[in-house]
């Protein structure tokens, strides 16, 4: 997605440790035309497989998954990051290594909002170990329902988890892919 990879260019920043910051236009300030652009760019992308619901994981998949879910006129999920079992009834849980912050968390989903009959589209903004992504299909498999797509903003090419998804003969699509970035900010994309 060719107006994603300028933005990414232009005003995002190469952390060390091989992260990449988009706080300015993706997960701390938003630019909301861009989002409606990547929500038509998953409907675009997805638009000959079922999708029931989409299913994303707090904080920052939220916004994006909401833009999206407005082309695919279906609701949205977003997977809690436990830390109090606040939570009526029974769930579905799976735990997440996170890849910013080093720690392993648990994940929650009302069993409620998910059934066996559900596609789920799994949306969220950056795919680097896969971490996060092998944790929502964990929680659909839980349901018995079946995972018919995963959309991803940012997938950081250079760490395993696009590879490993993809093995798993998931339907995984990014808009950007990088391949390569480096302390002097510069950028190689792979699509
Ligand atoms: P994974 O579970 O694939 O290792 O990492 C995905 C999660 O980590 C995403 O939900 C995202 O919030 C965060 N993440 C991974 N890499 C980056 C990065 O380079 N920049 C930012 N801003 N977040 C990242």
């Amino acid at each position: 997605m060719q107006i994603l990879k300028d933005r990414i260019v232009r005003d995002g920043r190469v952390a060390p440790g091989g992260v990449l910051k988009v706080d300015s236009f993706l997960n701390h300030q938003i630019d909301i035309e861009l989002y409606n652009e990547i929500g038509k760019e998953f409907k675009r992308i997805f638009s000959d497989i079922p999708v029931t619901k989409i299913l994303t994981i707090e904080a920052s998949g939220i916004g994006i998954a909401c833009i999206a879910a407005q082309y695919f006129k279906v609701p949205v999920i977003f997977a809690k990051k436990a830390k109090t079992k606040n939570i009526d009834g029974s769930v579905f849980t799976s735990k997440v290594e996170s890849f910013t912050h080093g720690k392993t968390y648990d994940i929650m989903v009302s069993a409620k909002f998910i059934s066996p009959d559900d596609k789920i589209l799994i949306i969220d903004d950056f795919l680097a170990n896969g971490k996060a992504v092998l944790g929502l299909l964990d929680i659909v498999k839980s349901a018995g329902a079946e995972a018919t797509g995963v959309g991803i903003v940012i997938e950081k090419g250079f760490q395993e988890g696009g590879k490993m998804i993809r093995e798993l003969g998931i339907n995984l699509h990014s808009l950007a892919i990088i391949n390569e970035m480096d302390d002097e900010g510069n950028i190689t994309f792979g699509n």
